[in-house]
């Protein structure tokens, strides 16, 4: 019995939209396809899939009505969440949450990257993720002719005063804004500050469905 409990729990750290979209799938997977194709004979009730967050809700920074809908659909999921929960050690067998256990052998990271090593290597000021920062035409301070973009770069959003998520939409943005300006520079024009356009976000929730947000400022 004890042995099914630390086999049949599935823990993923960090609740952002990459560990919500897993635990979503996973379930699915598990529910759906594997009990129902048959697959182990395994009680339902025996399976656990467990969704921990160090912050004091899932999807930080996500929109609220969404924010809602997910929990709402991981409610039904019977998927546990546990926020305001920062993982304090991982074992073999278990992770930790300060004083709290919780028994497991599959425990999956979500909760953040770091920068590439080799970008995080260079002579550059950099975040607290080891991202170069960017001044407002994605330069690095002091180098005019070195560009950075992307996931290893760290652009302090002027409406936010926060750096920008590391996702895709970012770095493309961020990539034309840098061709544009090398291009200007090219032909003596003045260059133009990076300005985000939030296009919008989607999180998946499983069965091909998503909670989403169209473009907003
Ligand atoms: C699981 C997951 C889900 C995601 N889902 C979304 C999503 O739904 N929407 C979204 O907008 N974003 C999503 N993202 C984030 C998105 O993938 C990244 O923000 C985006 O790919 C960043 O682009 P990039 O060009 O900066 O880096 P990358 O896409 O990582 O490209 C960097 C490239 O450089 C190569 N490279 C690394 N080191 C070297 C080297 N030394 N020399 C040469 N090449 C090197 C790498 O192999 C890689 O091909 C997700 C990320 C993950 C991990």
């Amino acid at each position: 019995m004890k042995i099914c409990l630390y086999l049949l729990t599935f823990a993923v750290i960090g609740a952002g939209a990459t560990g919500v979209e897993l635990v979503s799938e996973m379930h699915d997977f598990i529910y759906r396809i594997l009990l129902v194709h048959g697959g182990p004979q395994i009680r339902r009730d025996e399976i656990k899939i467990v969704l921990i967050e160090a912050a004091n809700r899932i999807l930080p920074g996500v929109d609220e009505n969404v924010v809602r809908t997910i929990e709402k659909k991981l409610g039904q999921k019977n998927i546990e969440v546990i926020t305001s929960a920062p993982v304090t050690k991982v074992n073999k067998d278990s992770l930790e949450i300060g004083d709290r256990q919780i028994p497991t052998y599959t425990k999956i990271w979500t909760a953040g990257i770091k920068a590439n090593p080799l970008s995080a290597s260079l002579p550059f000021e950099k975040d607290g993720a080891g991202r170069i920062k960017v001044n407002q035409y994605m330069q690095v301070p002091n180098y005019p002719n070195v560009y950075a973009v992307g996931d290893n770069s760290s652009f302090e959003n002027p409406t936010t005063g926060k750096p920008l998520p590391a996702t895709g939409q970012v770095a493309i943005q961020e990539a034309q804004a840098v061709v544009k300006n090398i291009l200007y520079t090219i032909k003596g024009k003045e260059k133009r500050p990076f300005k985000f356009m939030q296009l919008g976000f989607a999180v998946t929730y499983g069965e091909r469905t998503a909670a989403a947000r169209h473009k907003y400022e």
